[in-house]
């Protein structure tokens, strides 16, 4: 077996410096890529993320065309350079996964049923890994498709607690997600107090897997404090770009 790390020190620090309760830094842009409907990037820790949405528009193949609404299409890639040793550009299962649970967690909050017929692409491309990128994956994606301008009831907000050498902790990296007792991604939307993901990987008991939801619960609200401010950003960016072109 190997040696295992020491994942809490006696001080209750983490690997990273951080408390058990502590987020790692996050860092949110909105409207980054011009040739996409709607774009945004996270860092998270050493999370690097993108996001990239296009329409609602045609469907191809036209008979996956749905009648009474927008068909939501979401593709989760890793970059091969993403993880320390080169991952194979083709898709893995692991990632058909994660596409499918990004997708069943954001889908809630779109207003699919005014857009018949078309389909609303989303590619989240995950340049840098290191644990948490479905939960990081979800908050960037809810940024990109605000940013197409795709109304939505809320934005969705994603984050992982978990269990680390007994301790219970808030946005597992990837050490104490691989070598950690149990891992807990939970996808949010503040306003309707609504949970559209929640998984467990390992084993917690009862009062655990509460206290790991209500620190998950408590890191999605501080991010999603983040996501509005990057979207104000980018509105905050026009207008003054605006007013200067008013001013010459
Ligand atoms: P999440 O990123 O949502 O936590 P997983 O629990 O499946 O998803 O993965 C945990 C972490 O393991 C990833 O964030 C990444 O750092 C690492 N990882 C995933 N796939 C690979 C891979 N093919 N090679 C090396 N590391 C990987």
């Amino acid at each position: 077996m190997p040696k295992k790390t020491k994942l809490v020190n006696s001080k209750g620090i983490r690997t990273d410096g951080r408390k058990i309760d502590e987020l790692r830094p996050v860092k949110l842009e909105v409207g980054i890529l011009s040739n996409a409907d709607g774009s945004a990037y996270i860092e998270q820790g050493k999370n690097k993320i993108l996001a990239a949405v296009y329409g609602p528009g045609e469907v191809h193949p036209r008979h996956l065309a749905l009648p009474d609404r927008a068909l939501l299409r979401c593709r989760y890639h890793m970059a091969p350079f993403s993880v320390q040793e080169r991952k194979s550009p083709a898709p893995s299962r692991r990632e058909v996964e994660l596409s499918k649970v990004i997708r069943e967690a954001l889908q809630p909050a779109i207003f699919l049923e005014r857009f018949p017929r078309t389909s609303i692409e989303l590619f989240i491309e995950v340049l840098q890994a290191d644990g948490g990128t479905r939960c990081a994956g979800v908050t960037v994606a809810s940024l990109a498709l605000a940013d197409a301008g795709i109304p939505m009831r809320d934005l969705v907000v994603a984050c992982a607690a978990g269990k680390a050498d007994g301790h219970i902790v808030v946005d597992l990296n990837d050490i104490e997600d691989k070598e950690g007792e149990a891992d807990v991604p939970v996808a949010y939307m503040p306003n309707f107090d609504a949970v559209s993901l929640l998984q467990m990987d390992g084993i917690l008991t009862i009062e655990e897997f509460e206290q790991a939801i209500s620190l998950a619960l408590d890191g999605c609200r501080k991010i999603y404090a983040l996501q509005k401010e990057a979207l104000k950003a980018k509105y905050q960016a026009i207008k003054e770009e605006v007013e200067g072109a008013e001013e010459e």
